[in-house]
């Protein structure tokens, strides 16, 4: 009975056991080997070794995988999984071009909704639980209700994040329209509800009316801060100054700002969302975990956009803990110094994929760890037909350094199995690639066939080349090999 159940097995609402595996709850106790979680309807009943369970209960084989809490994205903009892959070349620039400038006010509703379903059902299959949907693309109160309609439609927990980059937050979020909107919401612990919006250090601060907007609604802000060349320490300076620097914003990036910035994040209770492969290839500055730890400010980790990156928090670990001890060495090294110490661990990565992410958006008493009376967002990560899962001795460095999606065995939210044998359950795959093929048509012949590939491969100028005083003198030899031969220091010797 350890694998293959049809899904109609579970869908009676029987309890569920996970049984033998190794049991991270990431919350600050275990590896339990050979360790349960029971899970009784939406909610975590028990986790131990041998724990009973009711009669009835459908138990799923844990030996030789990891059972851990479902992890929690708190950056992405969903809707551009629409176009996944195509900015794979660009820099920031280039992508605020893109989006800001040229083509983001062709999207419609009905683009929101497909790359925000294609988007969640691939979270849920990466094991991704909880995602919060950065959804600067809501360009019209129908754009927002598309958001809300595709997040709802899959069977994971959501916060819409609700924010438009072709308009003026301090409009926008005082409009009837969106009052209206938000009135009309409900929102649960499936589905939470935030603005969206960026400070650009205009000293006049006009996001000071959004900030009061969030506050009027008594909403949560998530903004994108210290982003080179976009947002800086005057962005936080401003709000500061204004008052709105409180737990309740999420710092997206956090990547190019002072000590002066860090300490007032860290002063008033706030969170940073790291995306370590959108600082490293955009260039918003140096994924700031090293700092951030440094200042006890609380990371939770995000993958940003699926435009340009995968969406799977196995890759923000592994970018993450790598940016990280990258960085010591390379400040280590400028001093002439050697690190013989990581003192940031995969463990403590691991716990910034969940009960992180979970913190940022205020959910941590209700997701986040495995602790009974949480509700029931597992993970389990098995695979017996990969090499790479064997053998596992050091559970958080096989998380963190070994395992990615294909290793995803079993997801369950809220009690309810959504993958299980490394097979969805109750989601149209078919329907949401149709649909997001759909887009793809739309925008490639909205743009045009030339800006369609100008924008995919943005030009290229010829590249500075370093003077190299070595040269490669030619053919020597009998053996018809390049002879390597540096002017100054081996003129003369045989090479
Ligand atoms: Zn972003």
């Amino acid at each position: 009975m350890a694998s293959d159940h049809p899904s109609d097995v579970f869908a009676e609402g029987r309890p569920i056991v996970f049984r033998g595996g190794i049991v991270l709850p990431m919350d600050g106790t275990g590896p339990i080997e050979g360790g349960d979680v029971l899970v009784v309807r939406d909610r975590i009943a028990d986790v131990g070794v041998g724990i009973a369970a009711p009669d009835g209960a459908v138990e799923i084989d844990a030996s030789g995988g990891i059972v851990m809490p479902g992890m929690v994205d708190t950056h992405r903009h969903m809707w551009q999984t629409a176009l996944r892959g195509y900015g794979a070349d660009w820099t920031l620039t280039q992508y605020f071009v893109f989006y800001y400038l040229t083509w983001g006010k062709i999207f419609r509703p009905e683009d929101i909704h497909a790359g925000n379903v294609l988007s969640a059902i691939e979270a849920l299959d990466a094991g991704v639980t909880t995602s919060l949907d950065w959804s600067h693309g809501l360009q019209t109160i129908g754009h927002g209700e598309a958001a809300v309609d595709a997040l709802r439609s899959v069977p994971g927990r959501f916060v819409l994040a609700y924010g438009n980059l072709l308009g003026a937050p301090w409009e926008w979020s005082n409009s009837a329209d969106f009052r209206n909107f938000v009135a009309r919401l409900s929102t649960s612990d499936m589905f939470g509800f935030q603005m969206a919006f960026d400070v650009t250090a205009d000293p006049a601060f006009p996001e000071r009316a959004a900030f009061e907007a969030a506050r009027d609604l008594g909403l949560r802000v998530t903004t994108h801060a210290g982003v080179w060349g976009a947002t800086n320490n005057d962005s936080i300076r401003l709000m500061w100054e204004g008052g709105y620097m409180t737990p309740e914003v999420t710092y997206v990036h956090a990547a190019t700002l002072a000590d002066d910035s860090y300490q007032r994040i860290a002063a008033t209770g706030g969170t940073v969302s790291v995306s370590t492969e959108s600082e490293q290839s955009a260039g918003q500055g140096y994924p700031p975990t090293w700092a951030l730890r440094k200042h006890g400010i609380p990371v939770s980790l995000s993958m940003d956009t699926s435009v340009w990156w995968s969406a799977d928090l196995f890759s923000a670990m592994r970018a993450t803990l790598s940016a990280d001890r990258s960085r010591e060495h390379h400040e280590a090294h400028a001093k002439g110094e050697t690190v013989v110490h990581n003192y940031l661990r995969a463990e403590e990565v691991a716990h910034w994929a969940t009960v992180g992410g979970a913190r940022a958006i205020g959910m941590e008493s209700v997701i986040g760890t495995l602790t009974p009376g949480k509700k029931a967002d597992v993970v389990l990560i098995r695979n017996e037909n990969s090499p790479a899962m064997s053998p596992i001795v050091h559970p958080y460095g096989t998380l963190v350094f070994q395992a990615g999606r294909g290793d995803v065995h079993t997801v369950l939210v809220d009690g309810k199995v959504v993958k299980h044998a490394h097979k969805l359950i109750g989601m149209d795959l078919a329907a949401a690639k149709a649909a997001v093929a759909n887009t793809v048509d739309y925008a490639r012949s909205t743009m045009g066939e030339q800006a369609w590939q100008e924008g995919m491969r943005p030009e290229l100028p010829t590249p500075d080349s370093i003077p190299n005083p070595y040269t490669y003198s030619t053919f020597h030899g009998s053996d018809d090999r390049p002879t390597p031969r540096a002017a100054d220091s081996v003129s003369g010797q045989e090479a």
